[in-house]
Order: C-alpha cells, then structure tokens, then sequence
C-alpha cells in the first residue's frame, strides 16, 4: 500500500491499518511473551501511511495535514473543506466551504457558509490572504459567515479590503451586489464604529457581480489563475457553478444544484469536482425532521441525490470526485455512499470539515488537516494602518459626559508601559487617551 498512490481512499489507509492490526495480534496470540525483540519486528508497523524503522525514528507521510507545515509546489493546488454540512447548525461540521490554495500563493474561499469561519480561521492563514470570496448562491448555508470573515479579519490585522464575487438574480433584488450592499446596511453600526476607532479600508467589500447565465465565462483572471462560471438549477434563478484553472489543472465546485447539462458539459475534463450529494429522503425524515413530502424533494428537487451524483461523475469522469452537503456520520455514511456507488464507482471522497486534498498532475492525495482549537490570527506582510484621520465621532457628549475619570485611570501604569515599550509616548491616541473615546 503507497499512501502516496492518487487512487488511495481513506476507506483504504483505515484497511490497512486494520491488516497491520490482526497480524500484530497473530503474533501475540501465539502464546509468546512480548520482549523487546518482538517489538523491534513489529516496529515496522505501517503508522498512518508511513513505515516506521526505528523505535526512536518519526512516522513519515501520515494520514494527517498540519496546517501551516507544508510549502505547496508551483503546480500544486491544495483544497480544504471548511465546511460540507447543512443549514442546520451544528458543531461537528459548518455549512459550505471550501478553501482553495494554488502554487502561487492565491487563496480562494468558494462559499463562506454558516459556521466555517472557525475552520478557516483553524488553518491560521494571515487574513491579508483570505481577501477574495467566490458565492455560488445566495442561501445563508453557503454565505453566513460572510460576517465573521469581514470583521475577524479587520479586527485582527487584515489592511486590505474584501473582494466578493457572486452571482446577479432574476431582479437586482435577488443579485449579489443587493445582498452585499445591504449585508453593508445590516452591520452599518458595526461598520462605523470600527471605521473610526480600527481604520475604514478593511471594512469595504469589493463587490463583483456577473451575469449567473454566461456560460464557461470567465469571471477572475488574475496572476495564471481562471476562474470560470456558467448556471446551475437550484431553487431559482442566480445560482452557479465554478471551475478553478491553475498549472494547467481543473478544479470545479459545483455549489447547490440538480443535473444540468452546463455541469456536464463544462465540468469535463477536471481534475477535481466538488458536488453536492444530499442525504437520503428517509434520512431527512428520521433524522432532520422533514415531513417526507420535503423530504424527497430536498433530496432530489432542488438539489442532487447520491444516485444522481454518481451518475454525472460516471459521465463527466473526473480523476477526482467529491462529495459534501451531508451530515457525514455512522447513521448517513453508508447510504449516501451505496447510493453513489449505484452508479459510480470512481475515486471518491465522501467529504467532512477539515477533509484536505493535495492535487498535482501526477496525484490526489487525501487526509485530515489536524488544526488547533484555540487558533490565533497570523501577521501577513502589509500592516493594517492607524485610525484615520477626520471620521467623526460615532459618540455623542452625552455618552463621554459618563466616563468614570478615576476608573480610567487605573490602567494608566500599565499603558505607560506599553506606550514605552512600542515607541508610543508622542501619539495622540497615547495623550488623549482620556477625550479620545
Ligand atoms: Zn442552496
Ligand atoms: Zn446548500
């Protein structure tokens, strides 16, 4: 077994694992008592993938991704899955998400839905890098957290604004400029508050909206990446899919939608295709309490069964096939997978949070980022500048008539500290501390 091997699943590595397992217990269940000799025969016991030869040596090419410990090549394209669930929150696993990493340096968050951002944030990638947002529709499972990415990084140091791009709609109400401006409105106090006391730029989203029917179009073309759009069929008009190209690969992710002949057509040819499979309608009844009239219709009107997922990756053939937007675990697993496999029995990845692949022209290598609970946000190159000048005050006299004077001044020792230690005495914030607020 080569874990590097771009065929290998996890079902696979976990296969054998298992082997390594029953011939240790063979061994054991001759009777024999364990001495050290024995456990320098079995110390060639596969860990996680790789083969371990010296009891005090390391355990290479395990089954595990720590985030911020690899460079990615040139023509390397890293995809983690920041979220893969439902709109119904939950804390083993966020709505939709998906964060794309090329050779270059780019990365590309194709939907932000609720709950993701603490996957995103685990991976503790400077937020001066997490600028750009790819929104395949508008339902709040694929933008929810749309939030936390606009004021977690302003707050933590991203200098730059946001770049969105998203689909328009049926009516300029039901386009992504319309959610985003009024996104806007919705967070204005926030908006303003920090506008003043942080700095404005890192509030402002750059917003780019194209046209949900152009076909194959491209939509970003910046620094060799291409990005490209064409329609999907999900619930009504606006929703699409997106092909990333990069070192001359294909990674397409297909947000919400049922069987469409675009998806066939310009999703051929990829290395990689993210697509939905939904649960079984039983499920949705058992477990998800929908009465079984939505339930079938979840499953497989408005979005893609797992025999209809099978069946367009049994046409399309990618080297790759993804599938996400169930709740992946012992009571769904099985059945979302026998049903794919109806119909296609491919490379295939029944995806969970945290999932991340490696792609080159030569592999697909799948594992599981192992991420820190208790992430900190990480500096980038550019630093966030100081509050701008000349904004006005969002305090009226009234709310600073109320300062406790001596209150205040009981942090005055520590700040002074600070103040020195940074090189601060002569700024204003530092002498007007006091009438600033
Ligand atoms: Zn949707
Ligand atoms: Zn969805």
């Amino acid at each position: 077994m080569n874990v590097l091997d771009p065929k290998l699943s996890r079902r696979t590595v976990i296969a054998g694992l298992v082997t390594t397992g029953l011939v240790l217990g063979y061994v054991l269940g001759e009777g024999k008592t364990l001495s050290m000799n024995d456990i320098r025969i079995l110390s060639e016991a596969k860990a996680a993938g790789g083969t371990v030869t010296d009891p005090a040596g390391t355990a290479p090419d395990r089954y595990t991704y720590y985030p911020g410990t690899e460079e990615l090549a040139k023509d390397e394209i890293r995809v983690i899955a920041c979220g893969t669930g439902m709109p119904s929150a939950r804390h083993g696993q966020a709505a939709t998400c998906f964060l794309i990493e090329t050779g270059n340096g780019d990365k590309f968050i194709f939907d932000i839905g609720t709950g993701s951002m603490a996957n995103i944030a685990a991976l503790m990638i400077p937020y001066q890098y997490l600028d750009k947002v790819f929104l395949s529709h508008l339902h709040t499972d694929h933008m929810g957290d749309i939030d936390a990415l606009w004021a977690g990084g302003w707050t933590s140091g991203r200098p730059n604004a946001l770049r969105v791009w998203g689909p328009s709609g049926a009516e300029e109400s039901m386009g992504t400029k319309y959610a985003m401006e009024n996104f806007l409105r919705f967070v204005n106090w926030d908006r303003t508050t920090r506008n003043y006391k942080i700095t404005p730029v890192p509030g402002n989203i750059e917003i780019n909206e194209f046209d949900y029917k152009g076909e194959n179009q491209v939509i970003y073309d910046e620094n060799d990446v291409v990005i490209r759009s064409w329609p999907a069929i999900h619930a009504g008009d606006g929703p699409v899919s997106f092909a990333l190209e990069y070192a001359g690969m294909k990674v397409v992710f297909g947000g919400d939608t049922v069987p469409n002949k675009w998806f066939l057509e310009y999703a051929k040819d990829s290395d990689v295709v993210i697509h939905e499979a939904m649960m079984l309608p039983d499920q949705y009844v058992n477990l998800y309490s929908q009465p079984p009239q939505l339930a079938w219709r979840t499953c497989c009107e408005f979005h893609t069964s797992p025999q209809s997922f099978g069946k367009i990756m049994s046409t399309i053939n990618p080297r790759h096939a993804i599938a996400y937007h169930f709740f992946n675990e012992e009571a769904t697993r099985y059945g979302v997978y026998d049903g794919i496999r109806e119909t296609y029995d491919g490379p295939l990845s029944m995806a969970t949070d945290m999932m991340v692949w490696n792609v080159t022209k030569d592999d697909i290598i799948e594992r599981m980022a192992t991420a820190t609970d208790e992430a900190w946000s990480v500096p980038g190159t550019a630093i966030q500048p100081p509050p701008q000048k000349g904004l006005p005050n969002p305090m009226s006299d009234f709310i600073k008539a109320g300062k406790w004077r001596e209150g205040y001044e009981a942090s005055d020792r520590m700040l002074d500290e600070h103040a020195k230690k940074y090189g601060l005495e002569d700024q204003d914030w530092r002498k007007g501390y006091w009438d600033n607020q």
